[in-house]
């Protein structure tokens, strides 16, 4: 080794001992006769002093660091002089004595500060990503990654989990997402797909009898890009046989609460996780992925207003809509301006409006300030006072508050106001963002309507089973059956999603059915599934942590690309190595490609 230390280990008790560290130039300062250097390393910073009485020579090569230059410095530890100690740092009590100095590589400036947590434009920090991750907040957020990864696998490992890879060269497994497809050299004409999820390789592994299995998995979706989503991203994908929703369940809990137990010292909202019914969250939080760290939760007044003055009520429950409102409480004093400005971010979200009630304080004397009491309203006017009095009992209105309201087709109607919740909610500090709030959602609708396709899509994916009570319905009436899925919510975001599968042959092509899969088309695709089921398939189910997210959540940040190493920009793009690349002639003809499509 060309060091005997980190630039993290040196404590008082290594005083007088000759050391030898080798690292970056983090700082230096210059104080002409003395030369101070920051020594950095991933583990930390060592203070290292050249002093020209001790070593001239020594002394002379310092004057001509930089920062970032790579280093080799032997010397002895001594402790700090008496009120230069820095305890933010480790090792702040002590300092190394620069005996001999090497500059084992020069540096150019970096494009922007390393020792600094400055904001720096993100296309920059991808661009120079290998200078980015020495900044410590992402040498924080990469630890904190291996850390949890790490403790999944021992914690796996320990309950008679067995981690098996599974290829990246496949077929189409779908999740929903568009496939990313990979020409085949040897077979012209032919793709595979890389993989979705290893979801079908996962559950022929419980074909194959081995029982409990986990993978630390990539799996590529080639979909539009947002803030906490990546072309390619990475799971804990696992399966299990002989267990239903509950043993899954159970597992995966134990699992969170001791990844954040070992690895983070943020308090968990509530233990055993809550579980809410899907329907339960779309009523009270507009999603599926609820926020449950504060309240405000969403109230729905149809009852109330179907036969109002105000059309915008009155015709939306003639309609089939969905009117709900939210308490803003103490927040009555909003101007015009801030309401107005509300109104356009439920807008953003498909809305036509907001409806809006402000509560005054109750009268007083002139002498005591003169409100006048009574509500001001974009609506109430056209209301009775019985009627106006009825919704505020409903939202628990008290003086001072702000009612908010959408009146729309019940999806708009949730997902605006479900939004304009957690924006709020946000906006006027209703929860502290250490606490990790985590719950499940359970009993989703089995399928979904796909209008433009006038079809059944699977809610989940297509292996997942729909509840044994439900398997009549899916004759009488699909839309009412519920599936054997679950996602795992912490803070907002869908964490993990999974569910027991069909694992019997002839639910399997029900469902390929239902779907308008046709048969022939489903065996194309998944025949090698269909005939799996034939050879003894145990009862089966599984899970798939996000690991992206997961870490974000636990190490605070806004978005996934400060917890992956090289990630792609908005764009899917690599902007460091630029990729994707066109690629030559050759290589197109190798793999039978023409490119003049427009
Ligand atoms: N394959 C599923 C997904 O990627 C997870 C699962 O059902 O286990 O969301």
């Amino acid at each position: 080794m060309l060091r005997t230390h980190t630039c993290d280990q040196l404590r008082p008790e290594y005083e007088g001992q000759s050391v030898t560290l080798a690292g970056w130039v983090h700082r230096r300062r210059d104080f002409g006769n003395l030369i101070f250097i920051d020594l950095r390393d991933r583990w930390g910073l060592t203070q290292i002093v050249f002093d020209p009485d001790v070593n001239a020579t020594a002394h002379r090569s310092a004057g001509e660091l930089r920062n970032e230059y790579v280093v080799q410095v032997q010397g002895r530890v001594r402790r700090r002089p008496a009120g230069q100690e820095n305890p933010a740092l480790a090792t702040g009590e002590i300092e190394l004595e620069g005996h001999t100095l090497k500059i084992l590589n020069k540096a150019k400036t970096p494009p922007f500060d390393i020792n600094k947590e400055a904001m720096v434009d993100e296309g920059l920090r991808l661009r120079y990503r290998y200078l980015d991750l020495r900044r410590q907040r992402m040498r924080r957020n990469i630890m904190l990654r291996h850390n949890v990864v790490r403790h999944i696998r021992n914690f796996l490992s320990d309950e008679g989990f067995v981690e098996i890879e599974t290829p990246i060269l496949f077929k189409t497994t779908p999740e929903g997402a568009r496939d990313y497809l990979v020409p085949s050299r040897v077979h012209p004409g032919k793709f595979y797909a890389l993989p979705q999820s290893p979801q079908q390789l996962k559950q022929l592994i419980m074909v194959a009898g081995y029982d409990r299995y986990f993978q630390i998995a990539r799996c590529f979706r080639d979909e539009d890009q947002r803030g906490d989503r990546q072309p390619e991203f990475t799971q804990l994908d696992m399966e299990m046989s002989f267990v239903d929703r509950d043993d899954i369940m159970a597992l995966i809990e134990r699992l969170m609460i001791s990844v954040v137990k070992n690895n983070t010292d943020k308090p968990i909202l509530r233990e055993p996780f809550p579980r809410l019914s899907y329907a339960e969250a779309m009523a009270r939080f507009g999603r599926d992925n609820p926020d449950i760290r504060f309240g405000m939760e969403l109230v729905e007044i149809n009852a109330l207003v179907a036969n109002s003055g105000f059309k915008v009520f009155s015709d939306t429950v003639a309609a089939g809509g969905l009117i709900k409102g939210l308490n803003a409480k103490g927040q009555g004093h909003y101007s015009r301006k801030q309401i107005d400005e509300l109104t356009d971010f439920v807008k953003d979200f498909g809305a036509k409006g907001l409806a809006w009630l402000a509560i005054d304080p109750p009268p007083t004397p002139p002498s005591e300030g003169g409100a006048k009491g009574g509500v001001r309203s974009s609506f109430a006017k056209f209301l009775s006072p019985e009627e106006t009095s009825a919704i505020i009992k409903q939202l628990q209105g008290e003086p001072g508050d702000l009612l908010l309201f959408v009146a729309d087709r019940p999806a708009v109607t949730n997902e605006a106001l479900g939004r304009l919740r957690v924006e709020l909610g946000q906006r006027l500090n209703l929860f502290d963002p250490n606490v990790l709030a985590f719950c499940w959602v359970i009993d989703f609708p089995f399928l979904v309507w796909n209008e433009e396709e006038k079809r059944w899509d699977p809610s989940h994916h297509l292996f997942t089973a729909p509840m044994d009570d439900d398997i009549p319905l899916l004759d009488s009436d699909p839309g009412r059956a519920r599936g054997k899925q679950y996602d795992l919510v912490l803070n907002g975001y869908e964490i993990a999603g999974g569910s027991i599968r069909i694992h019997q042959r002839d639910l399997q092509e029900k469902v390929f059915g239902l779907i308008g899969l046709d048969i022939e088309e489903a065996k194309r695709q998944f025949g090698h599934m269909v005939e799996a089921f034939e050879y003894g398939t145990p009862p089966h189910g599984g899970i798939a942590p996000g690991i992206d997210r997961l870490v974000m959540l636990l190490a605070g940040e806004p978005n996934i690309r400060e917890v992956i190493a090289f990630p792609k920009s908005q764009s899917a793009a690599d902007l460091m190595a630029g990729a994707p690349t066109e690629v030559n002639a050759q290589q197109l003809r190798d793999l039978h490609i023409k490119l003049d499509l427009e």
